[in-house]
């Protein structure tokens, strides 16, 4: 039984009323991004009536509105986090951006000719490509941690794979695509008896495992709004302040500066050396508002619940002839993907729209793990705490219909 009311929260999220071909919307991809309750949406509204201007350079009234709610919304993610010091939440784009900020910008300082790079079999394309390109400007070399058959890292050889060329470790705590919970904290204190810097793509856990990053101790924890019921274009990169102190801004321009002559630019401190130009101020202040909700529901709670939509749904789908499921750690977060024999996954896909049922087919993103597990695409549900049993059921009863019906 949940902490809270399932029925009470959907209220919160008008789309959730939404018809899809006369039926109502069942959104099961969440992985992809979630909907956003009325607290986010007249929260933007307000902005934009009561508070909207640039930040940080004006006497005016606006000004110090805008600054106030865009800072307050920094403050929120810290303590959503548990992040030391407000300083170290740099507003970007999402998870790409932060991840391709701290590959340009950390890696290009740290990582040299021969040096090693460590990623793991089941990260999401935003956590191989950018590492990919540092690898292939620098010379250095990308290293891959392998899968078991459920879908766990093996910590075994991640431990082998270590050398004393080794840079810089950078794994997903969720995988997208398997569900899978990393061991990311054993990751990290393995690194960092080697003085390895350490990077946690926090995408698909932020909303649905409580984050502690002191507790984690990676140098880098980043995420984006729009998997925890905030806007899109808006994410956090959190990083250890001695780390982003000792690293050289990404892009330059206005905000980031202190002082500039022809001959030489003092930038601003944190978090402003990372944060050029005018950023995006309503959706940061949106994304408070989904972390405080988030906040309210409590974390822990969501995560109970999901957890018992999860093992209900994989017990579901594990009893159809004909289901395999793709992904199969226990404990694992959110995701429930499967192919199902005699269909292609965007077969599935569309009967399931034809009934309002909102999943996501292809490759997720995500093509070294899939073909781990020998498919190009699967079906992917992905949970929310706005789902609820009923809703497994409809998808599943749709799967046991399509599995009957089977073509060889
Ligand atoms: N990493 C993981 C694990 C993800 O699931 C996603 C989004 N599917 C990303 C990174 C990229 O996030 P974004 O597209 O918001 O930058």
């Amino acid at each position: 039984h949940p902490a809270f009311d399932v029925h009470a929260v959907r209220r919160d999220f008008p789309i959730l009323q939404e018809r899809i071909n006369g039926k109502q919307l069942v959104w099961l991809d969440n992985a992809a991004t979630t909907h956003k309750p009325r607290q986010v949406i007249e929260r933007i509204a307000y902005f934009y009536e009561h508070e909207n201007s640039n930040i940080h350079r004006a006497a005016h009234e606006l000004a110090a509105r805008a600054t106030d709610a865009y800072e307050h919304a920094r403050e929120v993610a810290r303590r959503f986090i548990n992040a030391p010091d407000v300083h170290e939440i740099i507003f970007v784009r999402g998870t790409t951006e932060a991840i391709n900020l701290i590959a340009k910008a950390w890696g290009g300082q740290h990582v040299q000719e021969g040096d090693e790079i460590i990623v793991s079999n089941l990260e999401h394309h935003a956590n191989i490509v950018p590492w990919q390109q540092l690898a292939q400007a620098k010379g250095a070399k990308l290293r891959v941690i392998p899968v078991d058959d459920q879908g766990q890292v093996l910590l075994d050889e991640y431990r082998k794979l270590i050398n004393d060329r080794t840079k810089v470790v950078s794994v997903a705590h969720v995988s997208n695509v398997l569900g899978t919970v990393v061991p990311v904290k054993e990751i990290v204190d393995i690194a960092k008896c080697h003085g390895i810097t350490t990077v946690i793509d926090g995408a698909q856990s932020i909303a649905h495992t409580p984050v502690d990053v002191q507790d984690i101790g990676a140098d880098f924890f980043v995420f984006s709004g729009h998997k925890i019921f905030g806007p899109t274009g808006i994410g956090v990169l959190w990083g250890k302040r001695d780390v982003l102190e000792n690293m050289p801004p990404w892009q330059g321009g206005g905000n980031m500066i202190a002082d500039v002559t022809f001959e030489k630019t003092v930038f601003q401190p944190l978090p402003n050396t990372f944060e050029a130009g005018t950023g995006n101020i309503a959706d940061a202040v949106g994304l408070g508002a989904a972390l405080e909700y988030v906040e309210r529901l409590g974390i822990h709670n969501i995560s109970h619940y999901e957890h018992a939509l999860v093992d209900y749904g994989m017990a579901q789908l594990a009893a159809i002839a004909g289901v395999r499921l793709i992904g199969t750690v226990p404990g694992k977060a959110s995701v429930l993907s499967f192919v199902l024999d005699g269909y292609s996954t965007d077969e599935v896909g569309q009967i399931l729209n034809a009934e309002g049922i909102a999943v996501r087919t292809g490759h997720h993103c995500a093509q070294p793990i899939l073909r781990r597990f020998g498919v190009e695409t699967a079906v992917r549900p992905s949970l929310a705490f706005y789902n609820t049993f009923d809703e497994i059921d409809q998808l599943v009863q749709i799967i046991q219909r399509l599995a009957g019906q089977r073509r060889h």
